[in-house]
């Protein structure tokens, strides 16, 4: 039963709460709603961060979900700098990091994730930096320029693309990545070697195989990352882009079921009833593929977002969406979606080396996901077709003189 005036608190000021906030009042929510968020600022997206607004391309204001005189004209009381510390759901009462608590009725967890440290000697150097949130990437911007040298350590897509805009900048980049191949939790090999050798055309170097042991300094400042065979790589600073967990704590520590992340359902509800968690924190249920896992996306926030609000207002839950999510490098544009899950063959359509392709990856005659570069239109069918399960005709789909329509009619 939903209640549209009852008190809304939303723990977490980013993406997937800030969308949510917007959606409770558009959905004609009443009653009042409580946005609590640590980062100084108003709700703001991330992926500019390290794409044009790293390269000095995009401005404050426009990294920002919604202008901020929006939350209180909206009636949604915006808290930032404050952090939420615990939860006590027997009084349904929130504590915060200033010292006082809230009520709630109901509560949306919306705490994101953090990036992963890395526990070596010298992690703590000045100049040893990470990327998640504005204030990151101000630190990250102003290390960078002509005659500056950045490491990045972990070849994923966060640091692909702050190597490409390192170089945009001007500064030296190399590439560290522990595994044999570039991205090689989230990508295929085909667009690991694709990526490898873009990179390396526009001047960034890497360092395959290469186990990071320490970070070297010099007056409290870092001067080069040590790897597991003893040489050094010299650096002005070292960006470490190894992965992420989520913020999870508060919720485990209340005693909601957790899997690393918090376990939702498809109303985006936890095991308690009156509390909902969305976004990069949640580990959620993803019937297409009959399994739960949790995601870092902006479609996957604002997706969560729209079925907690949906949920909390007594509206019908939208339709399920397929996982889709992209990377801008250079004058690369890809384009994923779905999971390459239980998967027995990959068929590439389109040459690599035209820098025009996508590969899809297949378990019997379904698509189970794609991964497009340049390709929008191998993209938004490919994605159709993971979403509606139909059979695709192999032959077909490895030929690019087959339009993508014919292929999916
Ligand atoms: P967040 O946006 O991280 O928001 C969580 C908020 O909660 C943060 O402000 C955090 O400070 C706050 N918080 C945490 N704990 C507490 C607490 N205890 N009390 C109060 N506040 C708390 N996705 C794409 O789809 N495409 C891309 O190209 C892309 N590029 C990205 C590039 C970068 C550099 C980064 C960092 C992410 C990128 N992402 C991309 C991922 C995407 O930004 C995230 O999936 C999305 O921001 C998740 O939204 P969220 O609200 O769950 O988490």
């Amino acid at each position: 039963m939903s209640d549209v005036t009852a008190h809304v608190v939303i723990l977490g000021a980013g993406h997937a709460g800030g969308t949510a906030a917007a959606l409770l009042r558009q959905y004609g929510h009443e009653g009042p709603i409580t946005l609590i968020g640590e980062e100084p600022i108003a709700p703001y997206q991330r992926p500019p961060l390290s794409k044009a607004w790293l390269k000095g391309e995009a401005d404050a204001d426009s990294l920002a979900l919604k202008p901020v005189e929006f939350y209180a004209e909206n009636g949604i009381d915006f808290r930032p700098g404050v952090r939420g510390v615990s939860l006590d759901r027997g009084a349904k009462r929130l504590a915060l990091s200033n010292g006082e608590t809230v009520g709630y009725d109901v509560l949306i967890l919306a705490t994101g994730a953090r990036p992963i440290a890395l526990p070596i000697e010298g992690a703590d150097l000045q100049g040893v930096l990470f990327l998640r949130t504005a204030e990151d990437a101000e630190k990250l911007k102003a290390a960078l320029g002509p005659g500056k040298r950045l490491a990045v350590v972990g070849g994923g897509y966060i640091g692909l693309e702050a190597a490409a805009s390192a170089r945009a900048l001007g500064a030296e980049a190399v590439v560290l990545e522990r595994e044999p191949r570039l991205l090689a939790r989230v990508a295929c090999e085909t667009l690991s070697t694709f990526f490898k050798t873009y990179h390396e055309a526009h001047g960034v170097a890497f360092e395959l195989g290469a186990a990071v042991t320490a970070f070297r300094g010099e007056n409290g400042r870092v001067t080069g990352v040590i790897l597991s065979d003893g040489r050094v790589i010299d650096c002005d600073a070292a960006l470490v882009g190894v992965g992420a967990r989520p913020n999870d704590e508060i919720a485990e520590d209340s005693g909601l079921e957790c899997a690393r992340g918090v376990v939702v359902d498809l109303s985006a509800r936890t095991s308690d009833p009156s509390i909902y968690a969305i976004g990069d924190v949640a580990h959620r249920p993803m019937p297409i593929y009959d399994r739960m896992f949790r995601m870092e996306s902006v479609p996957n926030a604002l997706e969560q977002a729209k079925q907690a609000a949906c949920a909390i207002t007594g509206r019908a839950p939208p339709p399920g969406e397929t996982p889709w999510q992209w990377s801008d490098q250079y004058d690369i544009k890809l384009q994923i979606a779905g999971y390459p899950f239980d998967v027995d063959e990959v068929l590439v359509r389109g040459d690599p080396a035209s820098g025009k392709f996508a590969v899809f990856h297949l378990k019997g005659d379904q698509v189970q996901a794609v991964e497009a570069i340049n390709s929008p239109p191998e993209f938004m069918m490919g994605r159709q077709l993971i979403g509606n399960r139909r059979p695709v005709n192999r032959s077909k789909l490895a030929d690019p003189s087959v339009s993508m329509k014919e292929v999916a009619a």
